[in-house]
């Protein structure tokens, strides 16, 4: 591995590296250099550099950022994107018929769906991604996040999974079928096995180990109180989908008497080591708890307008105090894992609200860096400082989609759609993406393995249901 990288002369660098002044702007830079040495950022200056590197990259036509970090993502989804039988559907049907076929989900799916999903996070710039995991089907091996873990590590991404979980089946009164689900034992079991095996705590680590029991349709309320006390003993993150529909709201309301952001609060889940995904359906006075307390939120617009869940508001959680960050969620809700796109989304979906809700290019830039490096609990990725990990995308401006809009390169790639991504992908030290390619990865063979895992997860769906589930030929 080369020790050393130079990042010359950038065209426009923003390092995050300062906090935000108060007009929300953030600061850039021209020329100069980042040197990087064993997976750190060594210094940056604004004079050229005497000493060579082992690589050196000409950023003189492109946009030096941070990493972007995804908060949310179920990656096992990119088997079930654009399901026929999904596509007009709203979250609760959606889920009935996708839990119909992530029954079929193996160890081999596992894998080769998070090497597909990751490869597309690091060809939009993304060098950490978190990943929530919750089901665990009886017919499949339980030592899943495993094979998820060994994806990351080939790939090369920064990677903080979740120990997902469902533990309220059906019979009980929640929705998910009693062959995905497991007993708080068994989870609990799994959760202390994960960690043992596989959380780092350390500064850069490349992998550390999150709790998520999935929604309050789907977990009892001890696991809720079990996850929590559990996360005190190793100081882990906590996080779940909260507050996504009106469905939910209804579900809550129903079955406990009270709305879901006062259930969690029930089970001590107000507090700093949180982050919850969507957030929709808030009112005022819980924004303001979740400021106060400084949780987390993964704002997920691409999923909340392909299942017509709502707008999350973010302008407020933001003037609330939360760390609010974005996410792709789920390949089958987005139907994507493109960083980018979810920027852009975000951008625009503010801009259905009131102005006075609109979000800055400035909003969505900080959201994807420091926001959620904030939520994930680290202080060690998402700003480009000497220091902190060296975790780095390059986009040329040089590119048709852009030209026209050079004058506001950090705009540029916000509202107008690469073909192409990122040129340049760096994550630890390391190179994972050059000239716009992965390292080391044959995309093609990894698209017919996993097209082929994806069509036998249908199938036999279809057979063991009955149901036709692909569209219907005419
Ligand atoms: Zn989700």
């Amino acid at each position: 591995m080369p020790k050393s990288i130079l990042i010359k002369n950038p065209f426009c660098c923003a390092p995050m590296n300062s906090d935000r002044p108060s007009n929300g702007r953030i600061k850039t830079f021209t020329g100069g250099y980042i040197y990087i040495e064993n997976g750190i950022i060594k210094s940056i200056g604004k004079d050229s550099f005497d000493c060579k590197a082992d690589i050196e990259i000409d950023a003189s036509r492109m946009l030096v950022l941070p990493g972007f970090i995804n908060t949310h993502h179920h990656l096992f989804q990119t088997l079930t994107r654009n399901i026929f039988s999904t596509q007009e559907t709203p979250l609760f049907d959606w889920l009935l018929t996708n839990y119909e076929i992530w029954r079929e989900l193996t160890a081999e799916g596992t894998y080769i769906s998070a090497k597909l999903g990751i490869a597309e996070l690091l060809k939009s710039g993304c060098t950490t991604t978190s990943d929530h995991l919750y089901l665990f089907p009886k017919s499949s091996n339980s030592h899943l996040i495993d094979e998820e873990i060994k994806a990351a590590k080939e790939m090369g991404i920064r990677f903080q999974p979740t120990r997902g979980s469902m533990s309220l089946g059906k019979s009980v009164g929640g929705l998910p079928p009693e062959d995905v689900i497991q007993s708080e034992s068994e989870i609990m079991q799994d959760i202390k096995r994960l960690i043992k095996l596989y959380h780092n705590d350390s500064f850069g680590a490349m992998i550390r180990i999150s709790l998520a029991p999935c929604s309050p349709f789907s977990v009892t309320p001890e696991l809720m109180r079990e996850t929590v006390q559990f996360s005190d003993e190793y100081n882990l993150q906590i996080h779940t989908h909260l507050a996504e529909t009106l469905e939910e709201q209804e579900f809550c309301l129903k079955n406990y008497g009270i709305r879901p952001f006062e259930l969690i609060k029930n089970f001590g889940w107000a507090r700093a080591n949180v982050w919850l995904a969507h957030a929709i359906y808030l009112n005022d006075e819980e924004i303001n708890e979740i400021g106060d307390t400084g949780m987390g939120i993964s704002h997920c617009p691409s999923s909340n307008m392909r299942l017509g869940s709502g707008i999350a508001r973010i302008h407020e959680m933001i003037d609330a105090g939360a760390n609010v960050s974005l996410a792709v969620d789920g390949s089958a809700s987005n139907d994507s894992s493109n960083m980018l796109i979810e920027l852009r989304n975000a951008l625009l979906l503010s801009h259905l609200r009131s102005r006075e809700n609109w979000l800055t290019v400035d909003d969505i830039l900080w959201m994807a860096t420091r926001g959620g490096a904030a939520v994930l609990g680290r202080d060690d990725i998402g700003q480009i400082a000497p220091g902190k990990c060296a975790d780095i995308n390059l986009i040329s401006i040089d590119r048709l989609e852009y030209s026209g809009g050079q004058h506001d390169p950090l705009a540029a790639i916000i509202f107008s759609v690469s073909m192409n991504p990122v040129d340049w992908v760096i994550v630890n030290g390391k190179v994972v993406v050059a000239e716009g390619k992965l390292k080391d990865i044959e995309e093609p063979s990894l698209i017919q393995k996993h097209q082929r895992i994806s069509n036998q997860m249908v199938k036999d769906a279809e057979q063991r249901t009955g149901k036709q589930l692909t569209r219907p030929r005419l």
